[in-house]
């Protein structure tokens, strides 16, 4: 009922306007450049249940809505999933006037606006990707108050004549999405978003709203500074993203691993499988088509065209694999992607959270498997020896690398590590990762690793994992015998570990920081000052066990919590979904999540005031899709009866 206030606190009149009859009054909240300031026919609440079909907001989303709506500005970090877009879409509504959302990710913006066009919002587009009459039809509508979200790119936003428009309409406000793309420093950003400041310049009644899910302090203040948005309220949220599970496991076949993980646990999901290089990503993409997989390839080595048709196919289909490199990124906005493998190590955990991040958006059961070897971390150190930049850059980028393998070889819960990288420290065990659910045996590798470093050390610390094991192990291959290490005393005192267990060895002690890898030799090994203290007999080493990657399989699939004998209902409930999309030429999640079909095969409504309590289903959709739904779970109802 508070949103029902009127009259009109705004700014003064401007020249050539007359005043708007409320302006001054105190309790009044909304006078946008002095267009009449009628009251708001609609609540936040109802417009979530009417228009949304949720029955209450999540986490500090009320308390951001509350922000807009009362004309105040605010800055809001949210994970993925967390429901940024509700949070400027309901006040964008429940306002007079149209929302303005700024977004670089113009690929997506169609798909925006066809999901608030299905929930029957009024709502439309800006940018490159349309004619001239088409903006212009939508530039119509805009001033004729047609509008309840406009979405514009920001390059757009910032040309005068964008502004003009936008000058002459009625605006309840203004949503920065992405917001992280002012930073300088991130690998997201853009050079527009600097002249976004210009909004507070222009338009200082008009409230705004920043989101990002970018988690760092620095760039949260850079945002803050960068949008003038001191004066905002903050709404930080934790990080977690409680239903991903994390898992990582050792590297051993990784075409058979990833072929085991997707037969057993992800059958008919849409996922994305990240590689390091774009030669990777078209042999694994063919390899999984072979297999009988629908998988695409993404890399920035392919047109334009290519792209966008594999996104837009990846979007729209309900089981595709994208095998990408990291230029698939930014603005996946499927809220279906039910795993993100990683068959090469990423190269930091902030890029390793944002790349799983993509899993579970709709917060239903997602994994996050990552494979990884010492080969990884020998060309990842390498790529970074080559790259450009001071050498203070390098020992960054190399200090984030550590915190990555670090991650990689805990034996505690992942969660709590990565939480805790991104400073939340009070967090318990999560009992949804991998090192939860098995938790890892470890060993006393006191004598092994004394072997090996001193196996390093005698052959003159200028050789790589694979040659110091070959010495360790015996062999007497034409290298060994060409170098003579047939001859040191440490040649054949390794006989009892096998070459996989010897590298898991080195790799635990590269992530522990007892031995480095030389980036531009062969990966050559070296041991550091930590390892004194074990050469001196001083420390002993417990070492995490290796478990087999078969035995690491599915503790849940998706699926898990239906029943068997509900399969065939949520089939059929998927395929009336594919059915009106194709007919709509929308993605499936437009016209219902996965979640919202879930429900119904819970709840199994047969009546239209049921399905209406079904979280998803909103007014319009009812309308328009209820019929079809209803129909299907009737038929199964009359089957089981
Ligand atoms: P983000 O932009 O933060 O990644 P989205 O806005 O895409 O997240 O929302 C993630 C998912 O959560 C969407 O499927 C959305 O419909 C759903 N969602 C958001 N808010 C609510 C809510 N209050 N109740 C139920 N579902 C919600
Ligand atoms: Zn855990």
């Amino acid at each position: 009922m508070d949103a029902l206030r009127q009259g009109c606190r705004g700014a003064a009149p401007r020249e050539g306007f007359t005043a708007c009859p409320s302006w001054g009054s105190s309790r009044a909240f909304i006078c946008v450049d002095n267009y009449i300031c009628g009251p708001m026919t609609q609540t936040a609440q109802s417009v979530l249940e009417h228009v949304f079909g949720y029955s209450a907001f999540r986490g500090p989303q009320q308390a951001i809505v509350d922000t807009l709506i009362d004309g105040r500005d605010a800055l809001v970090i949210m994970p993925t999933g967390g429901g940024k877009s509700l949070c400027y879409q309901v006040p964008a509504i429940v306002r007079p006037g149209c929302g303005v959302v700024i977004s670089p990710l113009i690929a997506l913006m169609q798909d925006q606006v066809d999901a608030l066009q299905a929930a029957g919002v009024k709502a439309g587009f800006l940018n490159s990707s349309l004619s001239a009459e088409q903006a212009n039809a939508t530039e119509q509508a805009l001033l004729k108050g047609e509008l309840d979200l406009l979405y514009v790119a920001p390059e757009r936003l910032i040309q005068p004549r964008c502004l003009n428009l936008l000058k002459r309409s009625r605006i309840a406000l203004f949503a920065i999405d992405e917001a992280h793309c002012v930073s300088q420093w991130g690998h997201d950003f853009r050079s527009d978003y600097l002249q976004l400041s210009l909004l507070h310049e222009q338009f200082p009644t008009i409230p705004r709203i920043a989101l990002t899910a970018t988690a760092d302090a620095r760039t949260r203040d850079e945002i803050a500074a960068r949008l003038n948005l001191q004066n905002a309220r903050h709404f930080i949220s934790g990080f977690d993203r409680p239903n991903i599970q994390y898992r990582i496991q050792q590297k051993d076949k990784p075409l058979d691993q990833l072929l085991h993980f997707l037969r057993t646990e992800q059958k008919d999901n849409a996922g994305v499988v990240y590689c390091l290089s774009r030669n990777k990503v078209e042999k694994v993409a063919e390899y999984l088509c072979g297999k009988g997989f629908n998988a695409l390839p993404y890399h920035a080595g392919l047109s334009a065209d290519i792209r966008a048709t594999h996104q837009r196919r990846f979007l729209r289909e309900d089981s595709i694999i994208m095998v990408a490199t990291i230029a698939f990124g930014m603005g996946i906005d499927k809220p279906d992607v039910r795993f993100v493998a990683h068959l090469d190590l990423p190269k930091s955990i902030e890029a390793y959270y944002q790349e799983t991040g993509r899993a579970g958006r709709d917060g239903a059961p997602a994994t996050a498997l990552l494979l990884y070897g010492l080969e990884d971390v020998v060309k990842l150190g390498q790529m970074m020896a080559q790259s450009e930049g001071n050498e203070q850059f390098k020992r960054m980028e190399r200090q984030r690398l550590d915190a990555m393998l670090g991650l990689c070889e805990i034996t505690s819960c992942r969660r709590q590590t990565l939480l805790r990288y991104f400073g939340e420290e009070d967090t318990q065990p999560c009992g949804n990762c991998d090192s939860c659910l098995l938790p890892p045996k470890t060993w006393d590798g006191t004598d092994a690793v004394r072997k090996l470093l001193s196996c390093i050390y005698r052959t003159g610390q200028r050789f790589g994992a694979n040659h110091v094991i070959d010495v360790l192990r015996g062999s007497s291959s034409e290298k060994i015998l060409g170098f003579e290490h047939h001859k040191l005393s440490t040649h054949g005192i390794g006989k009892e570990f096998s070459a996989t267990e010897w590298k898991a060895v080195v790799r635990q002690l590269v992530a522990r920081g007892y031995l480095a890898v030389d980036a531009d030799a062969f990966g050559a090994l070296r041991l550091t000052e930590s390892c004194r203290p074990l050469l001196r007999g001083e420390e002993s080493v417990q070492l995490r066990k290796e478990v087999a990657a078969s035995h690491t399989k599915a503790t849940r699939t998706p699926h898990d919590d239906m029943d068997e004998q509900d399969i065939p209902l949520w089939n059929a409930l998927r395929a009336c979904r594919k059915r009106i999309a194709e007919q709509l030429g929308m993605p499936p999640y437009v016209v219902f999540h996965d979640s919202t079909l879930r429900e119904m095969v819970a709840q199994r409504p047969t009546t239209e005031r049921a399905l209406l309590q079904i979280s998803g289903v909103g007014d319009s959709k009812l309308q328009k899709f209820g019929d079809a739904f209803l129909q299907v779970i009737r038929e199964f109802e009359y089957v089981e009866e």
